[in-house]
């Protein structure tokens, strides 16, 4: 069994997952990640974490397959024989859309995909973590300002994600588990472009109190806190890292 505390991330190989990866490895954590299916930058990713000095598994798993999550925990449980933590990170937004245009498979992708695969791994997570951990969901601003015009399909997944973290936050305490979400903002990745908008962070960042989009990383440096002993009293906490909108 490694020493050194473990966690997974879903969604791990680009963006904020990526992110998360790195700064995980750079203060001492080994990591398990998960990625959809662009090996290339998940190999990227690895090699960054390896560099800083972790053991690294990278495993192709859609997070919306039951079979594929179970196949990736029992990976992790026979490469670390621990695992510490879990950040619930892989997340679609679906095509741009109006409630109006957006059909049922889309609903049931994003749906399928943010809630029920953020509920499978946070209940194999569970059955791993019975003398405590952290749980940290990727949430979005998006469950407050409900994504009108844009994806009401996607920021109403992230309320469902909100909703459970209060809730599981209460029920996971009895076994010592923390459980937290982030809510980004407008962050510069390749989620905008893959919804068809391309422009949108530098378009929207004229709304942005701060007068800009935000960074992967500045998004990691809160989830590496709330899974870290410094917020050892903070459970159920949805933390706004969205500049100030
Ligand atoms: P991204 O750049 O599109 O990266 C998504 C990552 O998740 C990729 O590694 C992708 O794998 C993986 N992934 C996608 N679907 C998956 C699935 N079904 N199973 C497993 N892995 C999957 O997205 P991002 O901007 O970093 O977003 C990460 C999280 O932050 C999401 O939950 C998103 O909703 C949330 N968020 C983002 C923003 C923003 O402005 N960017 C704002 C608020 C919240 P591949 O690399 O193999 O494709």
């Amino acid at each position: 069994m490694t020493k050194r505390r473990v966690l997974l991330v879903t969604g791990g190989g680009r963006g904020i997952g990526a992110a998360v990866v790195r700064l995980a490895a750079a203060r001492g954590w080994d990591v398990a990640f998960t990625y959809a299916g662009n090996r290339a930058r998940a190999a990227e990713t690895e090699a960054a974490a390896v560099a800083a000095g972790a053991s690294v598994l990278a495993l192709q798993a859609d997070v919306a397959d039951p079979a594929a999550v179970a196949a990736s925990f029992a990976a992790i449980d026979a490469r670390f024989g621990r695992l510490d933590a879990l950040v619930n990170n892989a997340g679609v937004t679906g095509p741009k859309g109006t409630l109006a245009e957006t059909p049922e498979a889309v609903w049931e992708l994003v749906l399928r995909t943010n809630v029920i695969g953020l509920v499978t791994c946070c209940k194999e997570a569970l059955k791993r973590l019975p003398q405590g951990g952290a749980i940290v969901n990727v949430s979005s601003r998006a469950s407050v300002f409900g994504g009108p015009g844009e994806w009401i399909h996607y920021a109403a997944s992230k309320g469902a994600v909100d909703t459970l973290t209060i809730g599981l936050s209460k029920e996971a305490a009895a076994q010592g588990v923390r459980v937290n979400a982030v809510n980004p903002g407008l962050i510069e990745t390749e989620l905008h472009a893959a919804a068809g908008m391309p422009d949108r962070v530098a378009r929207m960042s004229v709304g942005v109190p701060l007068g800009r989009g935000g960074s992967a990383e500045e998004v990691a440096e809160p989830v590496l806190w709330l899974l870290s002993d410094a917020a050892s009293y903070i459970t159920g906490a949805l933390v706004p890292v969205g500049g100030g909108r």
